[in-house]
């Protein structure tokens, strides 16, 4: 019998992009598992109220939190809300993250890119950034875990849809591998989830609402993931459960 649930008696997680899909099904497992979470979104306030009524309603404690990832002036404040809401963060669930419609590269135009990089890339730096200031141990902070959410897109390189997001999703898993090896010695763990084709709203957000369903079909399992499939390796890797694994970057694509 383990007692790992005490042995980091406080347990508060900012899940970026907490409102919908992976980020939706991750902060009400980790609620449910103790964790007292902040649910960021950037503009739908209904979807992010009623994750947090629902996790409310299920004895666990929530805040949601409005900031656009891509604003340092953001980040800062959507950490300082939830260390105020709850007490120090110790744990980023670095989910937030956008596709655009399928095009060959050479249609892509600089406003999409700079976007699609903004928003997966520098957005997931400075989420990151902020956690290692507040939780890492030789700053004075209390230790804990960052897991971002990459993308299985990094390994296939989405050609003739995304390479644009399949790009951004390696420079999540390049994030992972280097900051876990600077967060070692610091009381930090960093892991990354990468998702194959699941069954969320992104899809339809790039303009291919039956994508997932589509694609799902070819994948080895036969189906698109769901979204709890991946909450449930990401506060896996939350927990201390996890507590010999960092800079590992975990599979959850259905044999993709
Ligand atoms: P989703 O259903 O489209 O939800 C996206 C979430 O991100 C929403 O809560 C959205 O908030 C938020 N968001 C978007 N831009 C933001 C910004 N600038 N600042 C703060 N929040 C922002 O997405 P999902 O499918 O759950 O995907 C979650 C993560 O998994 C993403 O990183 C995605 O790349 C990755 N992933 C997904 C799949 C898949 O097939 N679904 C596969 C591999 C990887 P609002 O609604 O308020 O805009």
């Amino acid at each position: 019998m383990t007692n790992l649930q005490w042995e980091r008696p406080h347990r508060v997680v900012l899940v970026t992009g907490g409102s919908r899909g992976i980020g939706r099904a991750t902060a009400e497992l980790a609620a449910s598992q103790g964790w007292k979470v902040g649910v960021n979104y950037a503009r739908d306030t209904d979807a992010a109220d009623e994750v947090v009524a629902a996790i409310r309603h299920a004895g666990g404690s929530a805040v949601g939190l409005r900031g656009d990832i891509t604003r340092e002036t953001d980040v800062i404040t959507l950490f300082d809300s939830l260390a105020e809401a709850f007490g120090p963060v110790t744990a980023l669930v670095n989910n937030a993250g956008i596709v655009a419609p399928a095009a060959p590269l050479a249609d892509m135009d600089i406003a999409r890119l700079r976007t699609m990089f903004d928003t997966n890339i520098l957005g997931s730096y400075l989420c990151a950034r902020e956690a290692v200031r507040r939780i890492a141990t030789d700053r004075g902070g209390p230790g804990g875990a960052i897991v971002n959410v990459s993308s299985a897109a990094a390994r296939l390189g989405s050609p003739n849809e995304y390479v644009d997001y399949a790009g951004s999703k390696g420079a999540i898993d390049t994030l992972t591998i280097g900051l876990a090896r600077e967060m070692a010695s610091r009381g930090v763990r960093v892991n990354a989830v990468r998702p194959g084709i699941t069954d969320t709203d992104i899809h339809a957000s790039g303009g291919q609402p039956d994508r997932a369903w589509r694609r799902g079909a070819t994948v080895p399992l036969g189906r698109p993931g769901r979204a709890h499939e991946i909450a449930t390796a990401i506060v896996w890797l939350l927990s201390d459960e996890a507590s010999y694994t960092t800079g590992s970057i975990l599979d959850v694509a259905g044999g993709l």
